[in-house]
């Protein structure tokens, strides 16, 4: 286990990335790690990520309240404390506004196109939570339809929040949404997506149960020809029956619920 100190330290480490990134501008974002259900570390409300020492990082218990510290939680606390009371694998939760994966929100656009392995084995498609007003309840109440599925969140016209067993996997996952929006912002530009087929992204998702990669993941639902001939997933010969084999490798319930979903979709279309 980590000591104390540890945590902090790897608080504000990732504090540096996300400012030398790029991530956050000014006092942007915020950064916290679970110790145990009423007990996190967190980072402190009008400082720059990038001048994060472990001195500054705030201890505080279930309901935000500080138990330690001499700066004071940042006010968007209430959306990691949601995140986790949502979500018990969870161990760390970062939020940032990582400037490509942000414009997608800003025009409107959705990054919900498969078209990098890597990105379709840790995050699948990220959906675009509905605008809140910072530190309301409004964001970690936009979270909700989509927290049981995913790792990775765009919030709109605002920036990104990201979960992970650790804080390790959270930082992670931020940088693959970036790294994901930015190729397909190029694509565009350069003429057009071109996605990863859909029984290719079956084979992926076949992987990333063998590789066991923890977390959340919505499989491969964002198929655009699902339930017409031009769906080359495996089953789509039993078209309004459709049994996708990319599903999540946790969330039994989540997955029946994305399944009938699905097939309702198929059977209106
Ligand atoms: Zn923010």
């Amino acid at each position: 286990m980590q000591s104390a100190y540890e945590i902090k330290k790897a608080i504000c480490e990732v504090g540096h990335k996300l400012y030398d990134k790029g991530f956050v501008a000014a006092n942007d974002g915020n950064i916290s790690v679970k110790v145990n259900d009423n007990e996190f570390y967190c980072t402190p409300t009008g400082v720059s990520k990038g001048d994060l020492t472990p001195d500054m990082i705030i201890r505080i218990d279930g309901n935000g309240k500080k138990i330690e510290g001499k700066l004071n939680p940042s006010s968007e606390i209430k959306m990691h404390l949601r995140v986790y009371k949502e979500r018990p694998d969870v161990g760390a939760v970062v939020h940032a506004h990582p400037p490509v994966a942000t414009a997608f929100t800003v025009a409107g656009v959705e990054l919900d196109q498969y078209i990098l392995p890597e990105a379709v084995l840790t995050i699948g498609n990220v959906p675009t939570c509905e605008y809140g007003t910072p530190s309301t309840m409004e964001i970690p109440d936009s979270l909700m339809p989509y927290i049981q599925k995913h790792d990775a969140f765009l919030l709109k016209n605002h920036g990104a929040l990201t979960v992970g067993v650790d804080l390790k996997k959270a930082l992670f996952v931020m940088e693959e949404v970036e790294f994901n929006a930015k190729i397909c912002k190029y694509a565009r530009e350069l003429g057009g997506v071109e996605e990863i087929p859909c029984e290719q992204l079956e084979k992926l998702m076949e992987l990333r149960k063998k590789m066991q990669i923890p977390g959340r993941h919505p499989g491969c639902k964002t198929c655009k020809n699902l339930g017409t001939e031009n769906c080359r997933c495996k089953d789509n010969t039993a078209k309004a029956t459709h049994t996708c084999t990319c599903h999540s490798n946790d969330g039994a319930n989540a997955d029946l619920v994305a399944e009938i979903t699905r097939r309702v979709l198929a059977a209106l279309k």
